[in-house]
Order: C-alpha cells, then sequence, then structure tokens
C-alpha cells in the first residue's frame, strides 16, 4: 500500500497550525510551526486568499495528515462513512479513531501515529488475544489491544508508556500499562475529537 515517508512538519506549516505529527518534538521549540509560521517555499510568506473550494480542500487534506492517509485510502474511508447511518462528517471522523492504529497511538503504545502503523504492520499488536497486524483493522466496544509477549521488552514501548503516563489517555479507554494492554471502554463522540476539523467542508468537497 501506498504510504507516506517523506518530511511531516511541512504539513504543519501549510495548514498553518500543529498537527502534532512529531511526538514530544511538537511540545518543544523546534517545531517549525514555532518557528516558522508560515507555508513552505518560495512564496510561502505570501497572502493567499483562498475561494471556497480552497477552504474546503485544505479541510480534508488536515483531516489526511493528521490520519497519515494517502488520498485513495481516504476517500474509501469517506465512502464507507456515508454509507452509514447518521451525519457523514461525525462517521467519518469516528472511522478514522476507531483503526487499530490510531487506536494504538491514543492508547499510548507509540508516539505518533505514524510509529503506531508501522508497529501494527510489524505484529507487535493483538486484538482479544488474536494476532493483529492489519492497521485499518476497526475496533468495537470491549476490544482489548496488548502489546505481544515478545515485544514487551523494547525500549519504545516503555518510552511511550512513560510519557502516556504523564499526559494521560482519552476517558473512553482504559490502560493497564502494567499489563501493557488497553481496552477500548466506549467510542469517542464528536467533543472529544479537539483538533480544530470542520468535516462538515469535507463532505462539502466530495459532493461536488
Ligand atoms: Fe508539526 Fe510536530 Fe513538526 Fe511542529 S514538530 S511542525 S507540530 S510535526
Amino acid at each position: 500500500m501506498a504510504r507516506n515517508t517523506g518530511s511531516v512538519c511541512k504539513y504543519c506549516r501549510r495548514e498553518k497550525l500543529k498537527l502534532f505529527l512529531k511526538g514530544d518534538r511538537c511540545f518543544t521549540e523546534k517545531c517549525s510551526v514555532d518557528r516558522r509560521p508560515y507555508p513552505p517555499g518560495e512564496h510561502g510568506q505570501r497572502r493567499i486568499k483562498f475561494s471556497s473550494y480552497g477552504v474546503q480542500l485544505r479541510e480534508k487534506q488536515k483531516v489526511k495528515r493528521i490520519y497519515g492517509f494517502m488520498e485513495k485510502q481516504f476517500r474509501n474511508t469517506f465512502d464507507r462513512a456515508a454509507h452509514m447511518k447518521g451525519v457523514t462528517g461525525e462517521n467519518l471522523l469516528l472511522l478514522l479513531e476507531r483503526r487499530l492504529d490510531n487506536m494504538v497511538f491514543r492508547m499510548g503504545f507509540a508516539r505518533t501515529r505514524r510509529e503506531a502503523r508501522q508497529l501494527v504492520r510489524h505484529g507487535h499488536f493483538r486484538v482479544n488475544d488474536r494476532k493483529a497486524s492489519i492497521p485499518s483493522h476497526t475496533l468495537k466496544i470491549g476490544d482489548e489491544v496488548s502489546i505481544r509477549e515478545r515485544s514487551r521488552k523494547m525500549a519504545l514501548f516503555a518510552d511511550s508508556l512513560e510519557a502516556t503516563e504523564r499526559r494521560g489517555v482519552p476517558a473512553w479507554i482504559e490502560l493497564d500499562g502494567k499489563e501493557m494492554k488497553a481496552k477500548l471502554s466506549a467510542f469517542p463522540t464528536r467533543e472529544d475529537i479537539t483538533m480544530p476539523i470542520q468535516e462538515q467542508m469535507i463532505v462539502e468537497l466530495y459532493s461536488k
């Protein structure tokens, strides 16, 4: 599957917003958005007035970047959300949140979503005690994610969990850091997703 392996700070600069794609670095003075708060490129410091299409496009790109998607994969998720009951924009965000790679990040087993995706692909996790190596696997309420036995000694997990203990996990996750496992106790609601996202813009863009 195609994936983006390049530098990610340029995405934050493009949106003029911290998207928190680099873990701890995002909270330091090394953050590129703090140092250069304008889009990358030769004309980055020019004032640009976006059309309504441009605003919708930027909103979609922002959400794609936050969750680390390529266009086709993102569009497929949107189509899935559009076929669900309820509000399409909220369904989209809920589907993105329920992915295994996102949950591994939210549960504090990885510092970034990109790292979480790689760890899932490498088979370090189990869901309900069964091997799970597909990042797009959608979790249900009550599903338990654990680090497989022989991966538990990896320093990366100890570091991530230590940072998570400082930061805390969302209310809809029950984390047992000692046992290196976590349970999805409820679905996140729209209010739980605190990044400034206007999902309706994405719905309008894809409805054209
Ligand atoms: Fe974005 Fe983090 Fe890079 Fe800052 S350090 S620009 S928040 S990815």
